[in-house]
C-alpha cells in the first residue's frame, strides 16, 4: 500500500528470479504493449520471465514483436518471486492470472487508473500518465534496463492506443517526447500505424454497421450509446476484441459529451463502456456507482441484469450526472 520510487521497483526486478508480468482481462494495446516490453527488457536481464493474461495474446495485436510471449495462465498455480499487475486498476481484473499465482515474494503494482487502490507491496500508480506504458518507458529508462527496438515498438503501441493515437487530452509533451525518442529507437511509424488502426477485420465493421443501427441519443442529442447483444455477435461471427474501439465512432459526433457502449456478456451481466469529451461529465464517477472504475474520461463496468435493464439504469445515471432534466 506504499508508494514505491523507481529505484525500489528496480531493485525489487534485479533481486528476483522468477517473475509473471500480467495485466487485466480483455487487454488493450496499453495492457498487452506493457506487458511484453516489460517482460523482455526482464528477459534481456536474464530473468525467468512469464508474460499471462487470460487471454492470451488477442489476434489483432499478434503483429507486436514477440507477441508468442504472452500466454494464457497455466491451469495449475506456480509459485513466483515477482508478481507484476500492469494497467489493471482492481487485482481481481487480472482474471485466470491472478489464480495461476500460488505465491510471490513480492507483488508489484504500477498503473495509471486513478481509482487504483494500490495493492500489491510497491505500488506505482501515476494518474496523469496517458498510458501505463509511458510509465513502462521511465521506469526502463531511469532504471538503465534493457532496451531495444521491439521493445519500443512494443511501448508506441500501448502508448499510441491509450492516447487515441496521441489525440486524447491525456497527451501530454513528455508524451510526445517519449513517442519522438521511440522512434528514435527504430519504430517504424507508417507500418506499426497502419498494423494498429488500418488492419481490423471484415467482421469489425460489419459490427459497425450493426450497432450504428441501434444508436440513439438523449439529453438533446448530449447523450449517444449504442449495444451488442450476443445474438447479433453470434450472427457476424465476431470476437469480444473486435469492439474495441467503435466507440469512438459515437464520442466522435458533433454536440455529443458522453458516449456509451452496452455489451452482453454470456455471465448475466453487461459490458458497459462510457467515453467523456468534457472534464466536468466524470463518467468514472457513473462507472464506480455500477461496481466499475476507470479515468474521467473513459471508464467501464460489468453489471448484472438484461441489456435493456442495465442500458436504461446506466443512461439514467448518465443524464442525472448530465443534468439533463433541468
Ligand atoms: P473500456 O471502455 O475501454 O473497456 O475501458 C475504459 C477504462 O475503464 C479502462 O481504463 C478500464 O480499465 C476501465 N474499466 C473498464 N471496465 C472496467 C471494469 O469492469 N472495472 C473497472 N474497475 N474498470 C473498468
Ligand atoms: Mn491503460
Amino acid at each position: 500500500m506504499n508508494a514505491a520510487t523507481f529505484s525500489e521497483i528496480g531493485k525489487a526486478l534485479h533481486e528476483h528470479q522468477r517473475v509473471a508480468v500480467m495485466s487485466h482481462v480483455r487487454p488493450d494495446g496499453d495492457a498487452l504493449g506493457s506487458q511484453l516490453a516489460l517482460g523482455l527488457s526482464l528477459k534481456k536481464l536474464g530473468k525467468d520471465v512469464r508474460i499471462w493474461n487470460e487471454e492470451g495474446m488477442l489476434e489483432k495485436y499478434s503483429f507486436l514483436p514477440s507477441s508468442d510471449l504472452v500466454s494464457k495462465p497455466p491451469a495449475e498455480p506456480e509459485d513466483v518471486d515477482l508478481a507484476i499487475a500492469l494497467d489493471t486498476a482492481i487485482q481481481s481484473r487480472l482474471g485466470t492470472a491472478l489464480t495461476a499465482i500460488k505465491s510471490a515474494k513480492t507483488w508489484i503494482n504500477i498503473d495509471h487508473h486513478p481509482s487504483n487502490p494500490r495493492y500489491g507491496d510497491l505500488v506505482y500508480i501515476d494518474d496523469t500518465s496517458p498510458a501505463t506504458g509511458q510509465i513502462i518507458y521511465e521506469l526502463i529508462k531511469d532504471q538503465g534496463l534493457p532496451f531495444d527496438r521491439a521493445m519500443a515498438e512494443n511501448l508506441y503501441v500501448a502508448i499510441s492506443t491509450d492516447t487515441g493515437s496521441f489525440q486524447y487530452p491525456n497527451t501530454t509533451a513528455r508524451t510526445y517526447e517519449i513517442a519522438a525518442e521511440l522512434v528514435r529507437a527504430g519504430v517504424d511509424v507508417g507500418r506499426v500505424n497502419q498494423l494498429t488502426y488500418e488492419n481490423y477485420p471484415k467482421r469489425r465493421i460489419e459490427l459497425l454497421r450493426e450497432l450504428l443501427g441501434t444508436l440513439h441519443f438523449e439529453c438533446a442529442d448530449r447523450v449517444a450509446s449504442f449495444s451488442l447483444s450476443m445474438k447479433t455477435a453470434a450472427d457476424l461471427g465476431v470476437l469480444p476484441e473486435d469492439n474495441e474501439g467503435l466507440i469512438d465512432h459515437v464520442r466522435a459526433i458533433r454536440g455529443v459529451v458522453v458516449a456509451a457502449f452496452f455489451e452482453e456478456l454470456s455471465d448475466g451481466k453487461v459490458r458497459v463502456s462510457m467515453r467523456s469529451k468534457d472534464d466536468r461529465a466524470d463518467v468514472c464517477a457513473v462507472a464506480t456507482k455500477f461496481g466499475g472504475g476507470g479515468h474521467k474520461l473513459a471508464a467501464g463496468a460489468r453489471v448484472r441484469g438484461s441489456l435493456a435493464e442495465v442500458e436504461g439504469k446506466v443512461l439514467a445515471e448518465i443524464s442525472h450526472v448530465l443534468d439533463c432534466n433541468s
